[in-house]
């Protein structure tokens, strides 16, 4: 027999196998010896208080054993003899439209610019170390995406709960930890994720899929209004039907579509700054505490809304016990982002606290004038942002930064606090620099998110330019009810950066749509 109930339990109870189990038993209204397991369904902390307590929707197995698998798996079937599809990009929307296409017996040919997931590592370390991006292998480039090297949280506002169960249940069958399925907000961290991704490009090469690296999508081979596959830039051609899932920082290929007169439109996005306090100063002020969280309480989280001058000011991308990371593509640019490892255990938090941007605010007087249309305005609005990080960074890959009560009193930090960003920090007058349309509403958001938590605003934290890429800036238009591109039949534009998802999952389910639309056709 198997009985759900609900409990409410203190950190410690929570963290406690066997007190759990007992707490269990006596809800459940069953002796211990009566108990073969005990699972955990949803996991929760209510904070709101000072007696902080952790939900628990708990399902008790009562004389019967559970299934051995926590999660469902799916059988991938061989495709080696199967209609080829082209799935540009690696990322989590390319990898799950490849996934998606071996359900459905079509034979995913996945080319990807960057090196795979373990290589890339590499590339990564030079950053901090040597100050040098390589452009088709960095923090954005390379196997798993902009989601390899990341948080790896797992939450979404995509109201498709079957669907992001689905994404849920098919990263734990490629080695993630099954808590994912029931943390309110499940992560992965970025110590896990390069195994996870190595696992489903397995399952891809081991269903008869092809993985390609270092194969970078110069042009699309286009007949008669009919995308029928892509050339690289070394000279290759994979045929087939695309799915063009190249990520938000792919802008060769914004411009390459712009050029090409194919549809696409400029999208808002937000901007703004990595903000890094110490961690302890955020549990203590989530957990109603003066000595930090203590031993049974994960690293606090926070999140943050409010409005100024008729746009949205928000905190985006919160890492707990995180780093913030040089995001950048190209050695003359700084974007900052965050990551965390699994166990959430660096000294810092930090998140983006990004404005709202939409195209209508992007002054022409602002814009240089070149060869592009207004469709890409705001990427290269993003662009100049970017290169002003660089710039007043120290023209490496250290970023510009300034103490958060400095920048809200429009003055120089004389002296930074230690910071997790490894490529270093340089002081500078952010407030000075960076657009008056961003700061003026940073320094209102700040003001609000410090009345609703007392000490969040202090000169402990800093702020560090820019974060720029918290979406994708171009839109490539489909039509509505195909995914295919609005224009181009044989094209899915698909994921983050085609404008249609903004994190991992929704980039995820949107991967499976595409591929089930390409089926379809
Ligand atoms: C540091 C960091 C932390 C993040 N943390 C989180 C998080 O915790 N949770 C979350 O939900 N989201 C997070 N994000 C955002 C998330 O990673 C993205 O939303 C997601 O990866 C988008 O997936 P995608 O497949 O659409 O694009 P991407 O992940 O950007 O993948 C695109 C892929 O296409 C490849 N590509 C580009 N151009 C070409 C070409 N011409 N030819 C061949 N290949 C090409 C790229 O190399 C890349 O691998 C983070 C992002 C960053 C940078």
């Amino acid at each position: 027999m198997i009985k759900e109930i609900r409990i409410r339990v203190s950190p410690a109870e929570a963290a406690n196998e066997a007190t759990l189990r007992a707490v269990a038993c006596r809800e459940a209204g069953f002796a211990s010896s009566e108990i073969c397991a005990v699972r955990i369904l949803k996991r929760s902390i209510d904070a709101r208080q000072r007696n902080i307590v952790v939900n628990l929707d708990l399902r008790v197995f009562v004389n019967e054993l559970p299934p051995e698998n926590e999660y469902e798996t799916i059988e991938y079937r061989d495709v080696s003899g199967g209609k080829p599809v082209v799935v540009v990009g690696a990322g989590p929307g390319g990898l799950f439209a490849a996934l998606r296409l071996i359900e459905l017996g079509l034979k995913p040919v996945v080319i990807e610019r960057g090196k795979n997931v373990h290589e890339r590592k590499r590339d990564i370390a030079l950053i901090s170390r040597e100050h040098v991006v390589d452009p088709e292998s960095n923090y954005c480039f390379g196997e798993g995406g902009a989601g390899a090297y990341s948080d790896g949280k797992l939450y979404t506002r995509s109201k498709k709960r079957g669907s992001v169960n689905r994404i849920l249940n098919i990263f734990c069958q490629h080695g993630a930890n099954a808590s994912i399925l029931y943390d309110a907000h499940p992560h992965i961290g970025t110590d896990k994720l390069p195994r996870v991704i190595e696992n489903i490009r397995n399952t891809i090469i081991n269903s008869g899929g092809e993985a390609h690296f270092g194969a970078c999508m110069e042009s699309l081979i286009i007949r008669a209004d009919e995308v029928t596959g892509v050339r690289t830039r070394d000279g290759r051609s994979f045929m087939g039907q695309v799915i063009l899932a190249t990520g938000h920082s792919a802008r060769d290929v914004y411009r390459y579509l712009d050029r090409m007169k194919i549809a696409v439109e400029a999208k808002g996005i937000a901007v703004g700054v990595r903000l890094e306090h110490p961690q302890e100063i955020i549990d203590n002020i989530r957990y109603h505490s003066k000595v930090g969280r203590g031993e049974h309480l994960p690293a606090a989280e926070y999140g943050f809304v409010a409005q100024s001058a008729g746009r949205g000011v928000y905190s985006f991308c919160m890492c707990p016990g995180g780093f913030v990371v040089p995001a950048a593509c190209k050695t003359e640019e700084v974007v900052v982002n965050g990551m965390s490892a699994s166990n959430r255990g660096s000294r810092w938090a930090n998140s983006g606290i990004v404005v709202e941007i939409r195209p209508e605010d992007i002054r022409s007087e602002d814009m240089p004038d070149d060869e592009f249309s207004d469709a890409l305005k705001v990427m290269r609005y993003q662009e100049r942002l970017e290169r002003m990080s660089w710039q007043n960074g120290g023209m490496k890959q250290s970023a510009p930064a300034q103490r958060m009560v400095d920048f809200m009193q429009k003055r120089n930090s004389t002296d930074l606090p230690s910071s997790s960003y490894t490529p270093g920090l340089l002081a500078s007058p952010l407030h000075h620099w960076a657009p008056e349309y961003i700061t003026s509403r940073l320094r209102e958001g700040f003001r609000s998110f410090d009345n609703v938590s007392r000490g969040f605003l202090t000169n402990e934290a800093v702020l560090i330019g820019m974060e720029t890429r918290t979406s994708s800036p171009v839109r490539i238009l489909r039509e509505s009810g195909t995914l295919r591109h609005a224009t181009l039949k044989g094209l899915y534009p698909c994921g983050e950066g085609a404008g249609y998802a903004g994190g991992i999952v929704s980039a995820a389910i949107d991967g499976e749509l595409c591929a089930e639309s390409v089926a379809r056709q």
